[in-house]
């Protein structure tokens, strides 16, 4: 009774926050499915794993940021910029589409070092999709952005974070490997950069392998709370690397 009581106040407070933990939960279960029944990938907590196993119990402050959605003319160029004057590497996962559109970004991330990896073509639900659609969705895209680098490819994340075993078959085929996430902050929604900062920074660094995402809407948002997420990092003595 009480609990509850206090639930529903905190909602009235924080309505943002509570469709977030909502969320949160939901992605748990997604996120615990996919690691059951789904061939393995770039878990979040298979790296942190490795890597404990590697350097014995040193604690881990190594993260690594990257960003889904783009290139996108209202965050790429921006968030470079912040990249170069904070001297980190990062990884962008970009839409096949967005790419036929921006090759300029596309280039400038590249040659920024950063890594360019593939989003899909039109981000669809993988699992959802017959095999020669899949396909479609996985080499176009690698095309797009080898046309523009000069280099194919090696890492596949897909949309909403599931595939199945056929899509894990056509990344072996490719020499690809699928890269999940582990600390992710609803940031697709517009809920101000204070907020997307902070529900990142609370996962961390148990989930050291950050999503933000691009877009028309959340570009500025998103560009801030990474200048904020990159600067209580340092604070707190993590680093970043590309993945
Ligand atoms: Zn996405």
């Amino acid at each position: 009774m009480h609990d509850r009581r206090l639930a529903r106040q905190k909602l009235k407070e924080d309505p943002h926050d509570f469709e977030h933990r909502l969320h949160q939960a939901k992605m748990g279960l997604i996120t615990y499915l996919g690691k059951r029944f789904l061939p393995g990938g770039y878990w979040s907590k298979n790296r942190m794993e490795e890597r404990e196993q590697a350097q014995g119990l040193e604690k881990k402050t190594v993260l690594h940021l990257t960003f889904d959605d783009g290139p996108s003319p209202e965050s790429t160029r921006e968030l470079l910029a912040l990249l170069e004057e904070e001297q980190v590497a990062a990884c962008f996962f970009f839409i096949g589409e967005n790419v036929r559109r921006y090759p300029e970004l596309v280039q400038a991330t590249f040659k920024a070092g950063h890594i360019v990896a593939n989003h899909s073509l039109s981000h669809p639900f993988m699992p959802a999709l017959s095999l020669p659609k899949m396909e479609h969705e996985i080499d176009e895209t690698n095309r797009e952005l080898e046309a523009i680098t000069g280099e194919k490819p090696a890492l596949f994340r897909p949309p909403f974070g599931i595939i199945d075993a056929r899509c894990a078959e056509l990344l072996k085929e490719r020499r690809m490997s699928p890269v999940y996430w582990g600390a992710v902050a609803d940031d697709w929604h517009r809920v101000g950069d204070d907020r997307v900062a902070k529900r990142i920074m609370k996962q961390l660094p148990q989930e050291e392998l950050i999503v933000l995402h691009e877009g028309a809407h959340i570009g500025r948002q998103n560009v801030l709370a990474t200048k904020k997420i990159i600067d209580k990092c340092r604070d707190l003595g993590y680093s970043f690397d590309a993945i």
